[in-house]
């Protein structure tokens, strides 16, 4: 099935009992034992599975193409779950450019527990080939990267990653599914912040992995995940399934206003730099082109000599919303510097833009206004 049947059908059916079109929440903690010892329908105790968990994970699943997945309380938690599946003194080479936590997780967090991290250049092969030892057992990826729009060669590097005996994962949070599929691109592993376009609404919390295989590396995640119990909430899970539903049609008409918005500001006199995968200019849009369907709706713009005209800019405009995170039906922009304090490697003067739903007309009238 195509990708807007899978988001709109996958995961739920009319309920058996009630006819129900859209599937309830069951908060119970708990479920009954029948006389001879076994569960009813599979369900034992909500830190192991849950209904709405397990309708969420095999959406999530369905939508990557992969034959597992596991859904987190967080992005974040889906990360650090798969960084311990890899077990103790394990190698990682993760790219430059990333989402600022992902890298603190794996360094400051992880590095004391003895896993070694090496921080490359992603979109230059010849640097990933020399970072790998005999002990790495990860390359991970983020493409498009936050925030500034990077773009990895994901089956060039998930190569890379096979030839040396290790696993590939890519953060496919600001790809989407509907953009792009890693795991058809020779990736093992998908990790979804699913807070941002999938749950698609600025109002829930959540992360998913999904495996290419159900194998060895698959049931170590769903141990860690159901004895850790970093889980979602059953409403959490309900919340990020109704999101998804119409999760192919936003993030297309997201892309599509962020084009347009790249376009105007990189034709603009005030502006530095602007970082769109869409863009011809950018430097690895050919790459974008064979890898992704879209561009996505994320950009960042270099505006402004230093971070105070930057954030000028950002409180001078009326539709784009000074908060952090992404994905939601509302334009947000943010400075990145300064959300990521003293080790940032973003430039100073760089907003980092998340496109939503509004007419993009009005949205490009209130950088007129602004930029003049
Ligand atoms: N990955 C990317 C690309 C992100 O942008 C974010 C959050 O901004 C995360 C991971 C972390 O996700 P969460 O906040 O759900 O833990």
């Amino acid at each position: 099935m195509r990708i807007e049947t899978l988001a709109a059908r996958a995961g739920h059916g009319p309920d058996a009992d009630t006819g129900a079109v859209t599937p309830a929440i069951h908060l119970s903690t708990t479920f009954e034992r029948e006389p001879d010892g076994s569960y009813r329908g599979g369900f034992v105790y909500s830190r192991y599975a849950n209904p709405n968990r397990s309708a969420l994970e095999q959406t999530i699943a369905s939508l990557e193409g992969g034959a597992f997945a596991a859904s987190f309380a967080s992005g974040s938690s889906a990360t650090m779950t798969l960084i311990q599946a890899l077990g103790p003194k394990s190698h990682v080479v993760a790219p430059d450019d990333a989402y600022f936590g992902t890298t603190k997780l794996m360094r400051d967090i992880f590095g004391p527990w003895g896993i070694e991290l090496s921080v490359v250049d992603m979109t230059d092969l010849a640097a990933v080939e020399k970072a790998m030892r005999p002990t790495t057992r990860l390359v991970w990826m983020e493409t498009p990267s936050n925030p500034l729009l990077r773009i990895t060669d994901i089956a060039a590097v998930a190569a890379v990653a096979k030839r040396h005996g290790a696993l590939s994962a890519v953060d496919n949070t600001w790809g989407t599914p509907v953009l792009q599929r890693p795991l058809e691109l020779g990736a093992d592993v998908v990790m979804h912040s699913t807070t941002k376009y999938l749950g698609g609404h600025s109002d829930v919390l959540g992360g998913a992995l999904v495996c290419k295989d159900d194998n060895a590396l698959a049931q170590q995640i769903r141990s860690l995940q159901s004895t850790g119990g970093a889980v979602p909430s059953p409403f959490e899970c309900w919340l990020t399934l109704r999101g998804i539903r119409t999760l192919p049609w936003r993030i297309r008409a997201q892309s599509a206003n962020a084009a347009k918005l790249a376009a105007y500001l990189v034709s603009h006199r005030t502006v530095e730099a602007v970082h769109y995968p869409g863009l011809p200019q950018h430097p690895a849009h050919a790459v974008a082109r064979k890898q992704m369907a879209d561009f996505g709706g994320m950009l960042s713009v270099q505006v402004g000599k230093t971070a105070d005209e930057a954030r000028a800019i950002a409180s001078s405009l009326r539709l784009f919303t000074q908060a952090t995170s992404l994905g939601g039906t509302e334009s947000l922009i943010e400075h990145r510097a300064s959300v990521e304090g003293p080790t940032t490697r973003s430039p100073q003067n760089l907003l980092r833009v998340s496109l939503g739903l509004e007419n993009i007309d009005d949205l490009l009238e209130d950088w007129e206004r602004v930029l003049r």
